[in-house]
């Protein structure tokens, strides 16, 4: 190789790594440089990710609240047929735009890096499960978009805990997008959505496990709800959800009042999202 072509592709060579490294030392959420491996800086791990914040024990929402759970789940509004359900982080801003970037810009090779960080959030928050299973989505829907968000991130669980995927777990109807409508609406929306479609083999497998139901966003829970009562039947013993953002409860609340529920509500409304 002559001195001159050596030198292009020693230029080459170094302009690649240092894309590469550029990229790989770069916050996800805001480009600002990171060091050591980590994926977010802490500026943003502070405000998107709330560690200082308790999460609700049954549905996951982070609370402002010293409360253990939510509103909404202390007056039965929560989830049902789940273990517990926990939020990685808050579904707003840089975050939520990372999320939505995923889901409807199909991008999900952004997803690559939130391997290691999300493995151990899950597995400080929830016991080791038996099998992880990602919330389907309808063939249809899974066409227009090519590929399905929750089992992106369920193989990337997979991959960096070495624990393995049940994929028996089908949405069998599409719905009508859920934004807007109520937590009594949604449910009702999905009512028959979720079948298990599984060999003999693969239903002996769920019998008495503990599995992970693994979605990118939850509002008010109904998706999970749905999910993990038609695992339930199928024979799962404990069924825990683990969700990459969910809404905020306010604090400074000292009862339950009526009127206080209403403000939870609107600011659920505000944070609607389509959860499939
Ligand atoms: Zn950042
Ligand atoms: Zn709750």
């Amino acid at each position: 190789m002559s001195g001159s072509i050596f030198s292009l592709w020693q230029d080459i060579k170094d302009l690649a790594r240092s894309l590469l490294y550029d990229k790989e030392s770069a916050c996800l959420l805001c480009a600002t440089h990171v060091s050591g491996g980590q994926v977010f800086c802490d500026d943003c791990k502070q405000t998107y990710f709330r560690p200082d914040l308790n999460r609700c024990s049954h549905c996951g929402k982070l609370l402002e609240s010293q409360h253990t759970e939510c509103e909404d789940c202390v007056a039965g509004r929560g989830p049902k047929g789940m273990e517990q359900a926990v939020a990685w982080g808050h579904y707003t801003g840089a975050w939520r735009e990372f999320i939505q970037n995923v889901k409807f810009k199909s991008q999900p090779y952004l997803l690559k890096r939130l391997g290691p960080p999300l493995g151990d959030f899950a597995l400080r928050h929830l016991p080791p499960p038996n099998w992880i299973v990602p919330v389907p989505l309808h063939d249809e829907r899974l066409g227009e978009r090519g590929f399905n968000q929750a089992a992106a991130m369920a193989s990337l669980l997979h991959w960096e805990l070495g624990i393995p995927l049940w994929e028996g777990l089908h949405r069998v109807q599409p719905t009508a997008p859920q934004v807007g409508l109520s937590r009594k609406e949604r449910l009702h929306n999905l009512e028959s959505v979720f079948q298990i479609v599984s060999s003999s083999q693969g239903l002996k497998q769920i019998q008495g496990a503990r599995v992970w139901l693994i979605d990118d966003v939850t509002t008010t829970g109904a998706t999970l709800e749905h999910c993990a009562k038609v695992l339930k039947r199928s024979g799962a013993a404990q069924v825990y959800g683990l969700v990459l953002a969910a809404g905020l409860e306010k604090g400074q609340k000292k009862d339950y009042s009526a009127s206080e529920f209403g403000v939870i509500i609107g600011s659920d409304r505000r944070e609607s999202v389509t959860i499939f």
